[in-house]
């Protein structure tokens, strides 16, 4: 089964993919945790991408098929995937579709804004990402309204989207999108 988590910062896609992932029984592919290995490991293209996402900026397409589709493409050759992070522009999603290996469903996670900047910044506390700080938090907000919001309608239109309320108790959440599975 191919999986799509799809939500802004702090709707807790990371958290909920992890748990579907698990439950599915498939590999759970953050492109955001594969990009942060990169820049941990000293990459080459670690340090092409560590400015991006210190400032909250989308990584160049480029880098991000180069690094994240080869592992979403054996993923779904073997079985499927939950996607966490990529596709995040309709360009990204075009992309993924040419190779035959889109979704089949995509969760949007959809939570109030100002809950989402409440998590973020509580996370920020804990997490030490270089990206959890209150204007980077709002400049990746702003992006995602921008350039990952459309893909909602994107998925619609494919009649693959299923939207469940993120704004619950993390188990609730859980249940609520295993049942829209
Ligand atoms: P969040 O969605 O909570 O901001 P992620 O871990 O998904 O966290 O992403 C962190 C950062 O990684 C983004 O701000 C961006 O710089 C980069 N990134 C992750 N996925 C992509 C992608 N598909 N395309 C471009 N940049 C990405």
């Amino acid at each position: 089964m191919r999986v799509m988590m799809l939500g802004a910062p702090g709707s807790g896609k990371g958290t909920q993919g992890e748990r579907v992932a698990a439950h599915v029984g498939v590999p759970h592919i953050a492109s955001g945790d594969l990009l942060r290995a990169e820049v941990r490991a000293q990459t080459e293209l670690g340090r092409q991408v560590v400015g991006c996402l210190d400032s909250g900026r989308l990584v160049p397409d480029e880098l991000v098929f180069d690094l994240v589709l080869p592992v979403v493409l054996a993923a779904a050759e073997a079985g499927g995937y939950v996607l966490d992070g990529f596709p995040r522009s309709v360009a990204q999603a075009v992309k993924l579709a040419e190779h035959a290996a889109g979704p089949e469903r995509v969760i949007f996670l959809s939570v109030p804004e100002p809950l989402l900047v409440r998590r973020l910044l509580e996370r920020a506390a804990v997490s030490g990402r270089s990206d959890d700080t209150r204007t980077v938090i709002t400049d990746r907000l702003r992006l995602f309204e921008s350039e990952t919001r459309p893909l909602i309608d994107h998925y619609r239109a494919e009649g693959v989207l299923q939207e469940v309320a993120a704004d619950l108790a993390v188990d609730e959440v859980t249940k609520a999108i295993l049942a829209a599975l």
